[in-house]
């Protein structure tokens, strides 16, 4: 069994190199550190540093392009996105173009390549793709009530494919261009990480309902370049039971298993609501009943290092995720023995 946290908000090495121990101590056995476009502008070499610094503290590093082109999830903002509004961003069936960047933009794909050589020069152990997506209005920055992308370069590669126009509305044709836009875009990026000898995992996200979403997941679980299948429903955060994290786990362990791919759940430990902290070991267990062997918490210390985010008592979130991640390691073990 494995445990990991993403950790973000802090770039000033000797207190980084303070918690990468500490977690260490806890019984991390890896870290995902936000790589976020104003990190690569700005923050670069305090970056690899860290990845650095965390690696000597045993544990294994994977890098998000946390917010990048606003494609990818994350609270950062997209520099990308200003640069290139004209030429690069996803377009809405209306013609209003938005703050997105768009996967079929050779522009963004371009980017990516070189976001993708930075982050893998710093050493780390793989990258976390999370959550790419065209505008979805479960996801910050994209626009409710509304489907994208129609820009110039969608419109001809649908009619590529297609053999005709891209319609106005978002049909079953449209949701297939846009899987395939979406693993089109991220494939060469999987054989740059691949090239070097990194690992690719790919955060699935939760968007459409439970029995639609293993057909959903199938167009990317397939992939050769993805080493690792992740997802996590966020109970809390989206107003549902937690016993929908059950059976989300049961669906993706399961579709992990028929790829024969390695897999990652997380955890919510943000936003998680007063009196309510029990519900993360509920949500631990389920999904160790139904499978699930690593896991992960988003984010470090109950995201008491960004308000919007942070829990409500994030010291009990984050403990009661950490002893209960325990208990069933104990219980793995003990099974095994
Ligand atoms: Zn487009």
């Amino acid at each position: 069994m494995r445990l990991g946290t993403a950790y973000f908000a802090n770039r000033i090495l000797r207190h980084v190199e303070k918690d990468m121990q500490k977690l260490h101590r806890l019984g991390f056995d890896f870290v995902i550190h936000t790589l976020s476009e104003f990190d690569l502008q700005f923050h670069y070499g305090n970056l690899h540093q860290i990845v650095e610094v965390s690696q000597e503290c045993g544990l294994q590093v994977y890098l998000d392009p946390w917010g990048v082109g606003n494609v990818f999830g994350g609270e950062a903002y997209s520099n990308f996105v200003t640069e290139h509004f004209e030429d690069g961003c996803q377009v809405l069936e209306n013609g209003t173009t938005i703050h997105l960047a768009c996967p079929n933009s050779p522009a963004f794909q371009q980017f990516m390549l070189v976001w993708t050589e930075a982050a893998l020069a710093t050493g780390a152990d793989g990258i976390f793709w999370d959550e790419p997506h065209f505008n979805h209005p479960d996801y910050l920055k994209s626009v409710p009530n509304h489907w994208a992308c129609r820009c110039q370069h969608c419109q001809i590669k649908y009619q590529a494919q297609f053999g005709q126009s891209l319609p106005l509305i978002e049909d079953e044709s449209v949701q297939q261009f846009k899987r395939k836009s979406l693993v089109d875009f991220l494939q060469p990026l999987f054989y740059l990480a691949h090239s070097k000898e990194r690992q690719n995992i790919l955060y699935l996200p939760l968007c459409l309902p439970l029995e639609q979403t293993r057909s959903h997941w199938e167009a990317f679980a397939r992939l050769p370049g993805i080493d690792t299948i992740s997802s996590g429903l966020y109970w809390q955060l989206m107003n549902q039971p937690v016993e929908k994290v059950g059976q989300s786990a049961l669906i993706f362990k399961t579709l992990a298993d028929s790829f024969g791919k390695d897999h990652l759940y997380w955890i919510q430990n943000f936003r998680i609501i007063a009196g309510r902290e029990a519900e993360i070991t509920l949500a631990l267990q389920l999904c160790y009943q139904n499978g699930i062997r690593n896991f992960a918490l988003w984010c470090f210390e109950g995201g008491a290092n960004e308000s919007w985010a942070a829990c409500a008592n994030p010291a009990l979130a984050w403990q009661t995720a950490i002893q209960t991640f325990r208990k069933l390691k104990r219980h793995e073990h003990h099974g095994k023995s």
